[in-house]
């Protein structure tokens, strides 16, 4: 049986580690935070993800799945390592690597029991792979150490669906040995033939942060296209349509809306800007991407400003604060920097969000605005309602409701949730990203009544 120990216990290595585990695996999850640990010995995950805790509790009570804070402890007897670590951006927009080598030290004072791969799942710029084994191998008795690059591609908030059921797995390997082993841990993928890839390590480095500043760049690129609907009067919806159409271009990541945001797009665009300048290469689409997706977030403060006529002194009922739907996670949510902008112009904020509202109550932002149990109490008596996060709680609204408890019928759908008609029929004065307003008729109608009446 191959021994498995993963470090750090966040949305990978908590998902990785309950994953592997129901694979049959015997997995030990550790972390040096040692208060998330006692949380997941309670049975209690410290984030929300749809599944996991059953996942995670099905497997601790089949006796495959363990949790330590003792990270030298589960290392040492393990036979491979997953680093899963964060890498956070360094103000100077590269990835913080510290917590990957402080983790790589430790495992180098593990090696005396024998042969171990040491894989690298956390995102890390291309080259980290190789300095790591060149740092493991100082350290390596007879039994040897491999290291491996395995980029991890879930999505959260359908964390287990991405991880049971990938498009790729991407195995970067230069030993058959460790190849092995790490084709071994995933054959269950195989089984359900999931494409596997089995490169360099630098090819696999590469792979992760190509794939994120590509699915970036899409997002800022249709957000770009929307802008210039909203100034030409084209609709973005149909415009997307028809472009993703094209089995070239695809459908998805083509949705218009306040920019993107999350744990992973800003900060590998920008790590990725940062690695290629390092040697001497421009990736100027990234770097537009990034600037693209800042324009974007302030755009939105401004559109919102502009529907209600001067944010100041306006009550605005903001609903959704996590980056997307089914997390809490609010890493870089395009909302909070909407609303902090809001908040700097004056605007009393009043938010929503299913999940995520502990979250942002813990933040400074938290503490200038307020919060409402549902989205009708947040909107009662508001100037505008701006929804930022696509909640599918937000798709089916009571528009009438709405209007009638507004103190202006404003709506700012910024997730482009609801077709304008609906919203004009409601009463609601609408606002979109790269929509034109409802050519409803409400005008028409009163024609045709006029009309019969003569
Ligand atoms: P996270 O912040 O949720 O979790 C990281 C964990 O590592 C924390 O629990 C932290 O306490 C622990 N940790 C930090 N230093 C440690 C150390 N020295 N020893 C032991 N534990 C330590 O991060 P995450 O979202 O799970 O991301 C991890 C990596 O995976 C990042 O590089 C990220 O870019 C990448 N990634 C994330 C996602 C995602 O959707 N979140 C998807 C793909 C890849």
């Amino acid at each position: 049986m191959i021994k498995i120990a993963v470090v750090g216990t966040g949305y990978v290595g908590l998902v990785t580690g309950a994953c592997l585990a129901d694979f049959g695996h015997k997995v030990v999850c550790a972390d040096a935070d040692a208060s998330k640990i006692q949380s997941l010995e309670r049975g209690q995950i410290p984030f929300y993800e749809p599944g996991l805790e059953e996942l995670v509790r099905r497997n601790v009570g089949e006796g495959r799945l363990s949790f330590t804070a003792d990270v030298g402890a589960a290392v040492a007897p393990a036979n491979v390592v997953f680093i899963a670590v964060g890498t956070p951006p360094l103000p100077d927009g590269s990835a913080d690597l510290s917590a990957v080598f402080e983790v790589g030290r430790l495992i180098a004072s593990k090696l005396s029991g024998g042969y171990k791969v040491v894989v690298q799942k956390s995102t890390a710029p291309v080259g980290t792979a190789r300095r790591l084994w060149k740092e493991l191998e100082r350290a390596a008795g007879d039994g040897g150490v491999d290291v491996a690059s395995n980029p991890e591609f879930l999505r959260e908030g359908s964390a287990l669906e991405t991880f049971l059921r990938p498009d790729r797995v991407v195995i970067g390997a230069e030993t058959p040995r460790s190849e092995r082993l790490l084709r071994a841990i995933y054959r269950p993928l195989y089984l359900i033939e999931t494409p596997t890839v089995v490169t360099t390590l630098e090819t696999a480095e590469l792979i992760k942060y190509a794939s994120n500043a590509f699915l970036a760049m899409k997002i800022s690129f249709i957000n770009e296209i929307a802008n210039l609907c909203e100034s030409v009067g084209a609709d973005v919806q149909t415009v997307a349509k028809a472009m993703g159409l094209d089995g070239r271009i695809g459908r998805k990541f083509l949705h218009a809306g306040p920019g993107y945001g999350g744990s992973c797009f800003p900060k590998d665009t920008m790590a990725l800007a940062a690695f290629a300048r390092e040697r001497g290469e421009r990736v100027r689409l990234v770097e537009s991407t990034v600037e693209v997706n800042q324009a974007q977030k302030a755009r939105m403060v401004e559109k919102i400003d502009k529907a209600v006529g001067g944010s100041r002194g306006k009550r605005i009922a903001v609903l959704g604060l996590s980056f997307k739907p089914n997390t809490d996670d609010i890493r870089e949510a395009p909302a909070l920097d909407i609303v902090a902008g809001l908040v700097k112009r004056g605007a009393k904020v009043v938010a929503h969000d299913p999940a995520a509202m502990e979250a942002v109550k813990q933040t400074p932002l938290g503490q200038r605005i307020t919060f409402a149990q549902d989205p009708y109490e947040a909107a009662h008596g508001a100037d505008a309602v701006a929804i930022l996060t696509e909640w599918n709680l937000y798709r089916r609204l009571d528009l009438k409701m709405l209007a009638k408890i507004l103190r202006r019928p404003v709506v700012l759908d910024l997730r482009n949730l609801y077709e304008p008609e609906d919203l004009a029929q409601a009463g609601l004065v609408h606002h979109s990203v790269g929509r034109p307003p409802s050519r409803v008729a409400r005008a028409p109608r009163r024609r045709a009544r006029q009309r019969k009446a003569k």
